[in-house]
């Protein structure tokens, strides 16, 4: 990818600063979404006073809708998708099918660009000047213009640029959702307005902290703030016969191995296909089931090797990747790699595991 991008997003997330037993392998016969209904959840002070009063929230799946044709992948499974009870495809891809819509894999989510307190909470997605953004699910226009980041619609200093905000009518586990589309050349949208799944929200551009058009792409579960987003790639439907990887990487006291670089290849090829690095410390978030620090979406079903260093020696392992599903793996010292889905989970819903230490400086 162009150097210029390690710019764009440099610059963008400073002020963001702010795991093969594989997954059963047959695939339902119809997503199965999970879980909806009324929220109790309080609204905290902070996003009450910022909140138009638009339409009351409606907790309800995300409706079929229309969708980007493909040219470069298959189309996209239906929406929700959902093959385990844990899993949450709920969005479709933001940036039209014709175009390279795969988030850019040195600007995933987790990562880490200028300094090590400046962590990356979207995925950047690839794209000309003037593409077509488009709702990834349905849902009203809560902020639409500059200011995202500064609360001010003058602010053209705003790192996010020209943004958009969706609340989305359905939600999770009770948690609303909001998807962020940054850096804008133009909104075709107001405050307020109801977009369907795939509506045009606006046109790509390089406002913001940028140096290249590109759209900056976020999922928040439960709040609409830097330390509500979750990994993307975990929430946007994959392509039909193309399945996503997950892991949980740790080191010797059980501890996660921060911004590790792994590598993901196809077999029988050895060209390496994509490298991704594990999140860094600050200011993301697991899934609160998988408990997940690397993503990787859009694989082609088939088996690929997962090749890393630790302790100065190559380790790896090798997984299989299955249609519309999240293939899971674990690292450990004491167990190294293993295929083994995480537990169903105890807590009560949504641990918080961001750690808000950071301030960010507008
Ligand atoms: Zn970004």
């Amino acid at each position: 990818m162009s150097k210029k991008y390690s710019i764009i997003v440099l610059v963008l997330c400073s002020l963001l600063a702010s795991c093969a037993q594989t997954m059963p392998s047959q695939i339902a016969e119809s997503p199965t979404a999970v879980i909806v209904g009324q929220t109790n959840q309080p609204t905290p002070p902070a996003e009450a006073a910022r909140r138009p009063t638009i339409e009351p929230f409606r907790f309800v799946l995300p409706t079929p809708g229309a969708e980007p044709v493909s040219n470069w992948r298959p189309p996209l499974y239906p929406l929700p998708w959902a093959v385990s009870p844990y899993d949450h495809f709920y969005f479709a891809r933001p940036i039209a099918a014709d175009n390279v819509n795969w988030p850019l894999a040195e600007y995933r989510y987790g990562g880490v660009y200028f300094a090590p307190n400046i962590v990356h909470t979207g995925v950047d997605i690839d794209a000309v000047e003037g593409a077509t953004v488009l709702a990834a699910g349905a849902g009203t226009v809560v902020s639409a213009g500059w200011g995202l980041f500064s609360g001010s619609d003058n602010n053209i200093s705003d790192p996010y640029g020209i943004a958009v905000v969706l609340r989305h009518d359905f939600g999770y586990k009770g948690k609303t959702l909001y998807t962020i589309y940054a850096h804008m050349s133009e909104v075709k949208v107001v405050k307020g307005q109801r977009m369907k799944l795939g509506d045009t929200l606006g046109l790509v551009g390089s406002t913001g902290a940028t140096t290249g058009p590109h759209l900056h792409f976020e999922v928040r579960l439960g709040g609409n703030s830097f330390y509500d987003t979750y990994n993307p790639e975990l929430w946007m439907a994959p392509p039909q016969g193309w399945g996503v990887l997950a892991g949980r990487i740790s080191g010797e006291k059980g501890e996660l191995l921060y911004e590790h670089s792994v590598e993901t290849r196809p077999l029988p090829s050895e060209v390496p296909l994509r490298r991704v690095y594990t999140y860094a410390k600050e200011a993301v978030n697991s899934d609160p089931y998988y408990q997940e620090n690397l993503v990787l979406s859009d694989l082609p079903a088939g088996i690929y090797k997962v090749t890393m260093k630790y302790n100065d020696k190559t380790v790896q392992t090798f997984v299989e990747i299955f249609p519309g599903q999240i293939t899971y793996f674990t690292f450990t010292d004491k167990n190294g790699f293993q295929t083994v889905p995480p537990p169903a989970p105890t807590l009560n819903f949504l641990p918080r595991t961001a750690t808000a230490t950071l301030t960010p400086t507008p």
